[in-house]
């Protein structure tokens, strides 16, 4: 008997399993093996100290982001005090899930099949891959955490087969040697229409390698062609292609979490993603570490309630950011005049600072209020259209 299983061993399972058995639980972790989560693979700083994740795990360190509009013009935002991590998720996940076995974890490798409840208790089936048969694991609690169109968020969750996603695709190409267009310590992050009518287009180094991609919510776009386009006009196209993978992003996090019982879901299960950035790799460490520990209070209290702590403790912390992610995404993601305001907002150093300060560190930082003020009114001017987008 499990007082845990953990399905999903990507960063919120594996963080989830790790935190439970390092508090004495007993946890099973169950992934299915043999593919490389899609993924640009951008982190911030305080995934890698909140999370004490070694130097060796970050493939690349940026240093610049530049910020390219519909008409080509570009703003190099530097990054102050810190850097953006690049991790490689094969290499990545598979760390994560062995500190969790490390710490105690039982890991399976098989495929989630259902949840079945008699009255002899609560059973987990999977397929169990060396096996190649169905196993049962007898467990007091289970935590989905299997990803975007999560099959445990589906079957016993309301509201789990209805999130509302982005697709995003990118190729990995070998990286070319530095030059005057690429730059290993410098990511690029295209807002065009052309690339994508509704998110962005990126190009993320990675040491050896690099993700060059992007993600749209609107049916009919050709994302190979749009790729193909984003490589072409970054003077990627030459470049070797070592794989071409595409998955769903999630777009907002469910109203609950739990089945008010013995389930709770962790990361893009619950939809958890940043609006506007589709970062999620740090929130669903977030929510597989929150998800653990109203499990264990759940487990110490016998209070189905207490799996609700998890929502609430992830929502009071975060829950302002992704407000004003998602305002930024409704305001400037709509339209090429949009996006070219966008950039323009951009060349503000105070914007790139509370920005970059918001996305390395997770908070938003209220000590210049007047700063604070200025961009509010370029704001507003840029959204009337009161100002040229090209006026900086
Ligand atoms: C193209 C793309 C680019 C992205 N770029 C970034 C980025 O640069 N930075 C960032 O922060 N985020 C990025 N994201 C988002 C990020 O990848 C996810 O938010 C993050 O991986 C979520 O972690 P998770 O553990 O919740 O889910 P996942 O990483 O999806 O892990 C789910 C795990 O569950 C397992 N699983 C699924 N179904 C089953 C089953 N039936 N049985 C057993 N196991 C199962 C899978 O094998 C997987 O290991 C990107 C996403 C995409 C698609």
């Amino acid at each position: 008997m499990f007082d845990v299983v953990v399905i999903g061993g990507g960063p919120s399972g594996a963080t989830a399993a790790d935190d439970l058995a390092r508090s004495g639980h007993k946890v099973a972790l169950i992934d299915r093996d043999g593919r490389i989560k899609p993924c640009g693979g951008a982190i911030p700083p305080r995934l890698v100290s909140d999370f004490d994740i070694p130097e060796k795990q970050i493939v690349a360190k940026i240093k610049t982001a530049r910020m390219v509009s519909p008409s080509q013009r570009s703003v190099d935002i530097p990054i102050e005090n810190g850097y953006v991590g690049m991790v490689d998720r094969d290499v990545y996940d598979e760390f994560l899930r062995k500190r969790a076995e490390s710490a105690g974890a039982k890991r399976f490798t098989g495929t989630f099949r259902t949840i079945e409840r008699n009255e002899a208790g609560t059973f987990v089936h999977f397929k169990d891959k060396a096996l190649g048969k169905n196993v049962a694991l007898e467990t007091k609690l289970i935590i989905g955490a299997d990803g975007a169109r999560s099959s445990v968020a589906r079957a016993e969750v309301p509201g789990g087969d209805k999130i509302p996603y982005v697709i995003a695709y990118h190729e990995i190409i070998e990286a070319p040697a530095k030059s005057a267009r690429y730059d290993p310590e410098r990511c690029d992050v295209i807002y065009d229409g052309e690339i994508s009518p509704d998110f962005y287009g990126w190009v993320f180094p990675h040491g050896h390698s690099a993700s060059v991609g992007m993600g749209t919510g609107q049916n009919g776009i050709d994302l190979k062609d749009a790729t193909a386009k984003l490589r072409k006009s970054s003077g990627l196209d030459g470049c070797k292609t070592i794989r071409k993978e595409g998955a769903p992003i999630p777009l907002r996090p469910m109203d609950r979490w739990d089945n008010g019982k013995d389930v709770i879901l962790a990361g893009d299960a619950a939809g958890v993603v940043a609006p506007s950035s589709g970062e999620g790799i740090y929130y669903a460490m977030v929510g597989g570490r929150v998800a653990a520990t109203a499990t264990a209070a759940c487990l110490a209290s016998g209070r189905a309630r207490d799996l609700k702590l998890a929502r609430s403790m992830f929502m009071r912390e975060h829950k302002t950011v992704f407000r004003v992610l998602a305002s930024m995404q409704n305001a400037y993601y709509k339209s090429d005049d949009r996006r070219e305001r966008f950039v323009s907002l951009c060349h503000d150093v105070d914007v790139q600072r509370l920005t970059f300060e918001a996305y390395m560190n997770k908070k938003l930082v209220r000590a210049r209020p007047m700063a604070h003020v200025k961009i509010g009114i370029k704001n507003l001017a840029h959204l009337m259209g009161v100002i040229s987008p090209n006026r900086i």
